[in-house]
């Protein structure tokens, strides 16, 4: 593995007197020469902005594409998961803060070049690569050149959806798929616990769904802060208003972590209604994450009901799909193989 560091100018910025106003992300941060951004991932020198986190890997593993979560994306395949430092929001939550809070100089990484990068994932005999873990928006630059040195390879990309439209719609270019965590519904608890606005978020998703890259969602459930049956109903109508009744959506259970240490899991019974509500306003896909359930996690034809995806954690079976369509009474699904 290579060891050379070197020196990526950041897309998206313009200078400022003796500072840079970045661009990518909404949080537009005005950063002085020698300072680095909110993120950690950009620095400015003298010169320019730079991507500071370019190349820089934390945690490379091979993950069943469920694990991402991705239920309706090449079901049963796995991805080469790559995540680097850094993050643009602050959850009070993060079950990633050893990777995500650090400032990116005081983490220990590898550096590894986009082509070093893609000929591991095919050493790995993988042919999608998920830019997962941190927030990968952050980490631009290198998830284009990674794309770029290998573009037979799938891209999957798991990110908070904080970034700015016109990169957003760059990305949506190389992107195949992407889960987006809609972290609540209000805007207190973004700006409380995330330190981010629910509007970027939501305009994120909607351009990640209009731009035709396969799309799925992710509500992690806290208890207390927003797992009120009326705030997730308001996510779900959401859904159905802006996007499809065929976007997947995950409700999580969350678990004690970072500087939420005093909230407890989340009950079981409290994601199960929040499926609950999710498909009797009309959703069609709808699935409970961090539990083992008997068919919760199961897919189901929309049309005539039959299960045609069967799982287990991340055990997978494909029981009765043909390519796209339901086997029993060939409806179609939103489902990429
Ligand atoms: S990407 Fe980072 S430096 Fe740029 S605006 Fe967002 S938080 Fe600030
Ligand atoms: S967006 Fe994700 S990685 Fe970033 S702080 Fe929140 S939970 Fe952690």
């Amino acid at each position: 593995m290579a060891v050379i560091n070197e020196r990526v100018e950041a897309r998206y910025y313009e200078r400022d007197g003796d500072a840079y106003i970045c661009g990518l992300c909404p949080h537009r941060c005005r950063i002085p020469v020698g300072s680095y951004g909110r993120c950690g991932a950009r620095r400015a020198d003298e010169d320019m902005l730079v991507a500071y986190s370019y190349g820089k890997v934390s945690s490379v593993c091979v993950d069943p594409v469920e694990k991402k979560p991705l239920f309706h994306y090449r079901p049963g395949t796995r991805c080469f998961s790559l995540g680097g430092v850094g993050c643009n929001m602050s959850c009070k939550h993060c079950q990633n803060y050893a990777i995500s809070m650090l400032p990116s100089g005081k983490k220990r990484t590898t550096y590894e070049r986009p082509d070093e990068i893609v000929a591991l994932c095919r050493k790995e005999r993988q042919d999608a690569i998920a830019f997962t873990y941190n927030e990968p928006m952050i980490w631009f630059e290198y998830m284009l050149d990674v794309m770029k040195a290998d573009p037979d390879l799938r891209c999957i990309v798991v990110s908070n959806g904080l970034i700015c439209e016109e990169p957003l719609k760059e990305l949506c270019k190389v992107a195949d798929a992407m889960n987006i965590d809609v972290k609540g519904f209000t805007e207190d608890f973004y700006k409380e616990v995330c330190g981010a606005h629910l509007e970027d978020v939501l305009r994120s998703v909607v351009t990640v769904f209009e731009s035709g890259v396969h799309l799925e969602l992710t509500y992690l459930v806290i208890p207390g802060y927003n797992d009120s049956e009326e705030e997730v109903g308001r996510f779900c109508d959401w859904v159905l208003e802006r996007l499809s009744e065929d976007v997947p959506v995950h409700f999580t259970r969350f678990y004690p972590d970072n500087q939420m240490m005093d909230v407890p899991w989340t009950p079981v019974e409290t994601v199960m209604r929040c499926r609950e509500i999710g498909m009797g306003k009309g959703l069609n896909y709808v699935y409970v994450g961090n539990t083992l359930t008997d068919d919760a996690d199961d897919t189901y034809c929309p049309e005539c009901g039959t299960a045609v995806i069967k799982r287990l954690g991340y055990l997978v079976d494909i029981v009765s799909l043909d390519g796209d369509r339901c086997s029993c009474c060939k409806h179609k699904l939103n489902i990429v193989r």
